[in-house]
């Protein structure tokens, strides 16, 4: 089957969109097309939206066990396209193999999850409110929110979606998806997979088109109650105002500048390992990316050691190569704003131990060096701002409470990890830790389990498990008299 697919999906039906213009999506290795796709106008938003507005009362009334079937039909198609879908996802995103099978599983395992959810909803939609009130008694409705909004990055594309899809499909709310521009080949086949299952027609629409227009379009539509967004800050803030006119709801999972604290107590190898994968993979274009080194100074020297040779040791090259380890960044911007840092870190006079530059290997495609930045000040852009690159930047600290304090000195608050053979420490550090996922001596993986989403200024509200369920609820009490 052509996964690549070159069109808006509409109330149900393949869409060329109304204005005549395509954009192309640019594959980062060879900077040559793959393919274009539509720019859907303000237009062909409402028409997704009151197709989505339509099909809500038929699909919100079905029992979740109903849904569930949809929902695991939906992902028995992303499975049975995976040997399509993976090349497609390394040629649109310049990922390793695993890392784009690893996409696919994971949307497939996000999804069944939140099919098992809606199982489980049917028993807990209607609960009598335990309470002894004289003359009055009440029960707590789970409602579906309705027709819901998703603006989606181009770093994993059709996991995060379905990290949004699962939940909504279960809670009983119909959606409207722009992927990113960028890539957005793997959201778009959501489309396929949904006919495959036979999903109702307008229960799940894609529109695809730039942020300024498509997205702002979305944002902005009066018949949507949710906006559930991932990407930067900065655009997540431009969402937040455009949600504001009506008072729409909003998840917002946005970036991060996540700390890796490192005690003298650790396993150095296992540490080095951890802060290479904490920034290295995808290319370190990861919202939990852990950019912040953060090491006690008895052995700062002795890790960075390890790390350099860790990065020294990356083949970097396309995915077309079995033994690459890190491919390029997925985009032309992306790699401008990478390696505008590297510029930065020169003019600040950073202390560049490895790395530090476009690749020397490669004529074409968006290549840049596994890099590693030591003694960096506190004042530093790199050691502030979201690089979203193979960039790593190394302080030091002398005790607990200064590293707590460093790691917390940061206007985001996703993911952290510890570093530590002492339990009782890494529980004491880890409940001080402004983040919303603390890893203890293992990688940063999210199983759909647990929670995702941040403090501060790395978000608004919870992806995943239950809370990623409660996103897309609406809870009505109902009292009348006993
Ligand atoms: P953006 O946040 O700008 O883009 C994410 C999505 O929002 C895309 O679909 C984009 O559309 C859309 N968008 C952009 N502007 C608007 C708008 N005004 N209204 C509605 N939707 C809009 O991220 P970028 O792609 O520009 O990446 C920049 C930086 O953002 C990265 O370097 C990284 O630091 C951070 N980022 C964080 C991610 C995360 O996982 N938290 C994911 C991606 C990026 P379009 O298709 O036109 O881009």
């Amino acid at each position: 089957m052509n996964v690549l697919i070159e069109r808006n999906f509409i109330n149900g039906a393949w869409d060329e969109g109304s204005t005549g213009v395509s954009h192309a999506v640019i594959n980062p290795v060879t900077e040559t097309p793959i393919g274009h796709v539509p720019e859907a106008s303000a237009g062909d938003v409402d028409r997704a939206v009151l197709a989505a507005i339509d099909a809500f009362p038929a699909w919100s009334a079905l029992r979740g066990s109903e849904r569930a079937v949809y929902m695991r039909k939906m992902s028995a198609a992303i499975a049975a396209h995976m040997d399509d879908l993976v090349p497609m996802q390394m040629a649109s995103c310049g990922k390793p193999r695993a890392e784009a099978e690893a996409d696919f599983r994971g949307s497939i395992d996000c999804i069944n999850y939140f099919a098992d959810r809606a199982e489980e909803l049917d028993a807990r939609r209607v609960t009598p409110v335990d309470y002894d009130i004289p003359g009055y008694r009440s029960t707590t409705r789970l409602e579906p929110m309705g027709p819901v909004g998703f603006i989606l990055p181009w770093n994993f594309p059709m996991k995060i979606c379905s990290w949004k899809l699962g939940p909504a499909l279960a809670a009983g709310c119909t959606v409207v998806i722009k992927p990113s521009e960028i890539a957005p080949f793997a959201d778009i086949f959501l489309g396929a997979a949904a006919q495959e299952a036979g999903l109702p027609a307008g229960v799940l629409n894609i529109v695809n088109g730039r942020g300024a227009v498509t997205g702002q379009a979305l944002a902005e539509h009066p018949g949507l109650r949710k906006i559930s967004f991932t990407g930067s800050t900065k655009t997540g803030k431009t969402i937040m105002k455009a949600a504001a006119e009506d008072v729409k709801n909003i998840g917002l999972e946005l970036g991060g500048k996540s700390p890796i604290v490192v005690f003298e107590d650790a396993d150095l190898d296992l540490a080095a390992s951890l802060a290479a994968e904490g920034v290295f993979y995808n290319c370190g274009q990861c919202c939990n990316a852990t950019g912040r080194l953060l090491v006690h100074e008895n052995i700062a020297e002795a890790l960075a050691q390890k790390i350099i040779e860790i990065s020294q040791n990356q083949i970097v090259d396309s995915p077309d190569n079995p033994a690459m380890t890190i491919g390029p960044l997925a985009s032309k911007p992306q790699y401008d704003k990478v390696t505008g840092y590297m510029d930065i870190a020169r003019e600040e006079g950073l202390n560049c131990r490895t790395g530090g530059g476009r690749h020397p290997g490669f004529n074409t495609g968006y290549f840049v060096e596994p890099t590693l930045y030591t003694d960096v000040p506190k004042t530093s852009r790199l050691w502030q701002e979201e690089i979203f690159g193979p960039v790593l930047c190394l302080r030091t600290f002398k005790d607990e409470t200064e590293a707590i304090r460093e790691a917390n000195d940061t206007q985001y608050g996703l993911a952290a990890t510890i570093i530590t053979e002492d339990e009782e420490r890494a529980e004491r550090v880890a409940a001080q830790l402004d983040a919303g996922h603390v890893y203890t001596n293992v990688s940063v993986a999210i199983p759909p389990q647990t929670s995702w989403g941040g403090f501060k200024q790395s978000g608004i509200g919870r992806e995943l498990g239950p809370w990623g369920l409660a996103g897309f609820l609406e809870v009505k009490t109902v009292t009348a008299r006993r």
